[in-house]
């Protein structure tokens, strides 16, 4: 189920069609969105992509809105395209991720946006910067934009294995801390760049008390012409909607405690397969001295090696007491495995002679 107050914004990554922009407000018609999106003009990381719409974009986004009882909401990057906006009627812009990055470009849209009624949403810089995404905001705020909502769409990161951007949630949270009463929305989509993962991340963000969503909706997300992966289908935006759930303080508790858990046993596993490894080198040392004839137990070496373990545990402020028994044990268990390889050596020489 639905809840109420959450703003939903959702619609293609960029208007291609006339026909497309209308079959997709269609799709989603009867849903309670807070604002259809599409871009108009697309910010592209190389040239000779497709770069949006441009103008004529404005039309159809406002004709199929107006058809289907949404309101549109589109990006801005310049005075020329809030002109156009204003022009076309829009009550709603978002600022992207690039402009928010570079102070000059949301200076020039605060300017271009002065003085009038206008909703302004603002995704949080590429760079995982927060100081730069709140002096944006100051920005709009100086500009006497009383309306504004932040989005969080996630930091540009060189490893894209997990996520297309970082989701990096103490940032948001911090953005909160700053600006208690603006309302943060999220982006999952520009956040996973994968449609599998948007309903994960989506959920993720309603589990941190994030107060709506962005979501890439597209009738045929294969063909889309930007954004192709991490776009879902209406269908789809319907499904994640209605699957997500709204857990009690209580409940994310017990989950937080589960997930600590889980990570308790996964360094459990890690800290056995350290002490067998240990082991097999302990054992390599054991023939070692076997056959060079050397004493198993040597006072200096395992004075010197508890030394520099127990200073190990003091620089991460693990007690002296439970270091230095944990190491014995550690360090008895090898001499064991060593004495047992000198029995079975002898054991086996007695047997020949
Ligand atoms: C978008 O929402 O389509 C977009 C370009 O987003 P971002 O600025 O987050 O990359
Ligand atoms: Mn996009």
């Amino acid at each position: 189920m639905l809840d109420k107050h959450l703003k939903i914004i959702a619609g293609p990554c960029s208007a291609e069609t006339p026909d497309q922009v209308r079959q997709i407000a269609e799709s989603l018609s009867g849903m309670e969105l807070y604002a259809f999106r599409a871009g108009i003009w697309k910010p592209r990381t190389q040239p000779g992509a497709f770069e949006g719409a441009g103008t004529e974009g404005l039309i159809w986004l406002k004709e199929a809105c107006e058809e289907f009882g949404f309101s549109p909401i589109t990006e801005v990057a310049s005075t020329a395209h809030v002109e156009a906006v204003l022009k076309a009627g829009f009550d709603k812009v978002w600022i992207g991720a690039r402009s928010t990055s570079n102070p000059f470009s949301v200076q020039e849209l605060a300017d271009a946006l002065q003085g009038t009624p206008t909703t302004v949403l603002i995704k949080n810089p590429t760079n995982p910067d927060v100081k730069l995404w709140i002096g944006g905001i100051e920005r709009l705020y100086k500009a006497g934009i009383k309306d504004i909502i932040a989005v969080h769409r996630g930091f540009s990161t060189y490893d894209k294995q997990r996520y297309r951007n970082l989701p990096n949630w103490q940032l948001p949270i911090a953005l909160r801390q700053a600006f208690p009463h603006m309302e943060v929305i999220c982006d999952p989509s520009h956040i996973t760049g994968k449609a599998e993962n948007v309903p994960m991340v989506a959920q993720m963000a309603i589990d941190l008390k994030f107060d709506g969503l962005m979501v890439e909706v597209h009738n045929d997300p294969e063909n889309a012409w930007t954004d192709a992966q991490q776009q879902i289908t209406p269908k789809g935006l319907k499904a994640l909607l209605s699957g997500l759930k709204y857990r009690s303080r209580i409940e994310l508790d017990k989950e937080e405690l589960r997930g600590l858990r889980a990570e308790l046993s996964v360094l459990d596993e890690q800290l056995i397969r350290l002490i067998s490894k240990r082991m097999v080198i302990s054992e390599a040392i054991g023939h070692y001295k076997n056959t060079h004839q050397l004493a198993i137990f040597q006072t200096s070496q395992w004075e010197e090696s508890l030394t520099k373990f127990l200073q190990m545990a003091g620089e991460m402020e693990i007690s002296p007491e439970f270091a230095k028994e944990l190491f014995t044990l550690i360090h008895q268990e090898s001499i064991e495995t060593q004495s047992r390889i000198l029995t079975k050596k002898n054991d086996h020489g007695s047997h020949q002679s």
